[in-house]
């Protein structure tokens, strides 16, 4: 193996530690977001709704991990929120 040779392996070498590195990185954040993911998830979906105790079906406790809501209150919830954003229109 002569000098140039020996520098090519170098350089290769370094790119691949550097490809390396920005997999690590990546790594880093995606293990980021998977323990955000598994934290939701450790919240237990509930059985009935936090609202009106109505059964929340099992379907949907598997589809929303850790719901509190049945559909109807949580429909009724972000609407109430959506109107929040608009305080001007509501008069009584
Ligand atoms: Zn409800």
């Amino acid at each position: 193996m002569n000098d140039l040779e020996k520098f090519e392996y170098n350089n290769e070498e370094e790119a691949e530690m550097a490809q390396l590195h920005s997999i690590h990185l990546h790594m880093n954040a995606v293990a980021e977001v998977q323990k955000k993911l598994a934290t939701q998830k450790s919240i237990p979906s509930a059985e009935f709704c936090e609202e009106c105790g109505v059964d929340i079906p099992q379907k949907r406790r598997e589809l929303v991990p850790g719901v509190q809501l049945c559909v109807d209150c949580q429909s009724l919830s972000e609407r109430i929120k959506a109107n929040y954003r608009r305080p001007g229109d509501y008069t009584e």
